[in-house]
């Protein structure tokens, strides 16, 4: 009941509170618990926080296998990973369901091809949910496609792409759609991404898992399921990769 008045209460009814003189105790409007835990934050936006798992830090990819098992055969140079073409998606050890994830992201700055063809990737979130990567500098395709579209499915509020060669930044948080015990679904996804700092997708409700083809549709899964990277044949690189459970 306290917790539901509290909940009501804004801060514009306290301000209005105040200034009509409302008498009482303002300490029964305090919660002191829970307390927050620390969080020490990186010393950028950029950079991992305190409890932020680093799935690439840019030397190795001991987070990460490749495609069917096997080890990755993407290629490291300069602190970021570059997609080794028609060698298969790559993806982390370890699987995450809510989550807010950092990621950055290059497409080739020689420009080949055009549309989807244009420094194609990806990032499946639980391995079945595109957050695209592409070229969308100047670089007509579907708007479901383009830069920070969910995968034939959600149009970017924005394309706040930079040029072909610049690095670019996703962050991203993410609900996992949840399942009840016999499969049916219980709520969508869904997701908030920030690219190079510009809104781009606002708390939007995913229809699915991301589809080449047709409709998509919710298959039930665990709350749990690794980051895929895809392998789109281009030559897109990512680097500082890190993701903090929710
Ligand atoms: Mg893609």
């Amino acid at each position: 009941m306290k917790k539901f008045f509290l909940l009501a209460l804004s801060a514009s009814s306290i301000s209005v509170a105040c200034s009509q003189g409302r008498t009482g105790d303002p300490k029964l409007s305090e919660l002191w618990d829970p307390v927050p835990t620390i969080v020490k934050p990186g010393a950028t936006a950029q950079d991992a926080p305190s409890d932020a798992i680093v799935l690439f830090n840019g030397k190795d990819f001991s987070s990460w296998i490749g495609q069917g098992g096997k080890a990755v055969e993407w290629t490291l140079e300069n602190g970021a990973m570059t997609v080794k073409p028609r060698s298969g998606t790559i993806s982390t050890k370890q699987g995450f369901g809510d989550c807010q994830l950092h990621i950055e992201w290059r497409t080739p700055s020689v420009v080949k091809g055009e549309g989807q063809g244009r420094g194609n990737s990806g990032i499946f979130l639980m391995g079945k949910y595109e957050l695209q990567v592409l070229d969308s500098y100047e670089n007509k395709t579907y708007s479901n496609g383009q830069a920070a579209s969910i995968y034939k499915q959600l149009i970017p509020l924005a394309n706040a792409s930079r040029k072909p060669g610049e690095w670019q930044t996703y962050d991203v948080i993410f609900t996992a759609p949840r399942f009840a015990a016999d499969g049916k679904l219980q709520s969508q996804a869904r997701i908030t991404v920030i690219h190079n700092g510009v809104l781009v997708q606002n708390n939007a409700a995913l229809w699915g898992g991301s589809e080449y083809i047709g409709i998509p549709e919710y298959k039930p899964h665990s709350m749990k399921e690794p980051l895929i990277l895809q392998d789109h044949g281009d030559l897109v690189s990512f680097r500082n990769i890190w993701i903090r459970e929710l």
